[in-house]
């Protein structure tokens, strides 16, 4: 009964539409007493053969004028009821949804998609139930059942309906257990078919690199386990589900037994009318659902329960990125300083970065090179302020970027990570997804810039063209490029491409570039690159190490140095040299 006090706050917001309903649900369990009154009463007539023509029209108007009100009414019920059940649901999961949006990408690094997703569906379709099903079976098991009970023992009588109701309790729990088991046993079901599922969807984005490997037959056996699994789960759960019906036919029909054994004794010995029994059987009949509710409704309950629970519990983890009270509303601009004495990612031991200081003019480029895993990201991401420094600070415009609002610091930023993102939406859409207003004419300069609008137009719709599962493949490169074109669109302050380059060949890269310093005065950009022919124009440069600068400086200044950054370059030239058949990248 818990999750109805936890629901209560909600019970009150729908006050109006829970009162009408279980109002309406009362008035239906009260008018369902009289059809087998009336026919009790048509029964007696016939036997005392005191029916007239009249009389049966009366009653047959009566029972015609009841049918009418309650369909009515139980049409009413089930908008109210299960309406404010799918409200709550609506609620629910924006809420869920809207909690998600403010938690830092650390979490979503900690909980599995799938996880989270279930909560957002099957938990709150839990939920929805509790709060209209839920609250049915509950209103119907008690004041339905208790209506014709008492009906059946005040006015019919009291002993055959208690050695009637005999077998009841076992239906209420067998409803329960067998509704319990079921439920047990489907969710084995789907967790298995959840495993098949991403097998499937693994294997066939992996598909080459299985034949690769040769490895199809092992793939087609581990398959063939999945699926017997799903399978022998589906059929436990037909098993239970088989015993359902018949075990309740049969306890239902143990006490119609009953009631007919015992009546018709007491008919006999005149303690009741045959038309009495007759009422009474069909009241037994009423009280069958009432039974099944009470059982469902404890199955109910508890699945209600654990979701809620687990809902709450997601929706009280709290950011770690939050907005300070007197947060300024602006959008910073402004000369960069990073000056990070340490910094580690949570549940860490090792900082990933360490002493970094650099300050950046308003306009110039940074660029920041070295190995995988050197901090480059790390950089751009405590930028971003997806993790907040506790040693140290960043400011914009001489202003900690802490002391911004999140919402208007990142808008500040144009950001291309890594691991680009594409929706399964058009080329155009994704590429104003941060300005979903763009004219056309800007989306194409966007692209241009990024030196993906041939590219673009050789697609079957051109920038119509959707992109993703339902759509165009696109390579590595376009992906890349389309990507950047999402940034530029925005014409962020700082634009940060972090290892954005690497699949554009050299001679896009170098387009890119330079579209992007005719394009960008007066506005920063950050450029984390492995080939250093990236940011060669840059106006500084940072080589970092395990978390550390280890050279830094303008390109002529890194090459004077003689160090990584100039033995790295001179590699690479050689690289390309090599690549393209005897013309270095800088001569071309
Ligand atoms: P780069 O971009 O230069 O390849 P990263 O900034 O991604 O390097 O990584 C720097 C270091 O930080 C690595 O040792 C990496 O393992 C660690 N790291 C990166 N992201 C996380 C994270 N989310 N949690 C914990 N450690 C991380």
């Amino acid at each position: 009964m818990s999750i109805f006090r936890d629901l209560w706050w909600y019970f009150k917001r729908e006050r109006l539409h829970y009162g009408l309903g279980i109002l309406t649900l009362f008035a239906v369990a009260l008018l369902e007493l009289f059809p087998p009154y009336a026919v009790g009463a048509i029964v007696d007539a016939i036997k005392q053969q005191s029916l007239t023509p009249g009389e049966l029209g009366k009653w047959l108007f009566l029972l015609g004028l009841t049918a009418v009100v309650l369909y009515i009414l139980r049409y009413i019920w089930r908008i109210l009821l299960f309406g404010a059940g799918f409200r709550l649901e609506r609620l629910l999961r924006q809420q869920l949804y809207n909690h998600y949006t403010l938690l830092s990408p650390r979490f979503f690094h900690q909980r599995r998609t799938g996880d989270l997703m279930a909560h957002a569906t099957n938990d709150i379709e839990a939920i929805e139930l509790t709060a209209g099903d839920g609250v049915l079976t509950l209103v119907d098991s008690l004041f339905m059942g208790g209506a014709v009970v008492f009906t059946m023992a005040f006015f019919i009588d009291w002993q055959l309906t208690l050695v009637s109701l005999l077998p009841m309790p076992l239906m209420a729990w067998a409803t329960g257990h067998y509704g319990n088991l079921i439920h047990r046993r489907f969710h084995k079901a789907q967790e298995a078919f959840s495993a098949l599922n991403d097998k499937v969807q693994e294997n066939i984005s992996g598909i080459r690199v299985i034949k690769a490997f040769g490895q199809e037959e092992a793939e087609k056996r581990e398959f063939e386990k999945l699926t017997s699994d799903v399978m022998q789960k589906n059929i436990a759960v037909a098993k239970v589900d088989a015993l359902f019906d018949p075990t309740i036919s049969l306890i239902v029909g143990f006490s119609f037994f009953l009631a007919v054994s015992f009546g018709s004794y007491l008919v006999i010995q005149d303690r009741i009318t045959i038309g009495e029994l007759t009422q009474f059987t069909i009241y037994l009949g009423h009280l069958i659902w009432p039974m099944l509710a009470f059982g469902m409704l404890i199955n109910i309950m508890e699945r209600g329960r654990a979701s809620y629970d687990r809902v709450r519990e997601l929706l009280s983890i709290r950011p770690d990125i939050t907005d300070r009270e007197d947060a300024l509303d602006q959008v910073p601009t402004g000369d960069i300083s990073v000056q990070i004495a340490a910094f580690t990612y949570p549940g860490k031991e090792e900082p990933s970065l360490r002493d970094i200081s650099v300050d950046l003019k308003r306009g110039q480029t940074l660029g920041i090179v070295g190995k995988t895993g050197s901090g480059k990201t790390t950089f751009c991401r405590l930028l971003l302020r997806e993790f907040d420094v506790e040693e140290g600070a960043i400011l914009i415009g001489g202003i900690p970027i802490t002391r911004y609002r999140l919402g208007c610091l990142r808008k500040a930023f144009g950001y291309v990570p890594q691991d680009h993102f594409l929706f399964s939406a058009t080329i155009a859409e994704n590429i104003a997804f941060g300005r979903p207003d763009a004219t056309r004419e800007e989306i194409e300069k966007a692209a241009r810039l990024a030196c993906i609008h041939e590219d673009i137009l050789q697609f079957p719709k051109g920038y119509d063209t959707v992109v993703g599962e339902r759509g165009v493949t696109l390579s590595g490169g376009q992906k890349q490029r389309i990507s950047i074109a999402r940034a530029l669109l925005i014409d962020p302050e700082i634009l940060i491409l972090d290892d954005s380059l690497s699949a554009v060949d050299a001679k896009t890269e170098t387009a890119i570039l330079q579209a992007l310093r005719a394009n960008r005065a007066n506005r920063t950009t950050i450029i984390t690159a492995h080939r250093l022919s990236a940011v060669e124009k840059a106006d500084h440069i940072l080589v970092l190490e395990n978390g550390r600068i280890r050279e830094q400086g303008t390109h002529d200044q890194l090459m004077a140095q003689g160090g990584w950054y100039a033995d790295m370059y001179r590699r690479q030239q050689l690289e390309s040299l090599v690549a393209q058949g005897g013309v270095a990248r800088g001569d071309a």
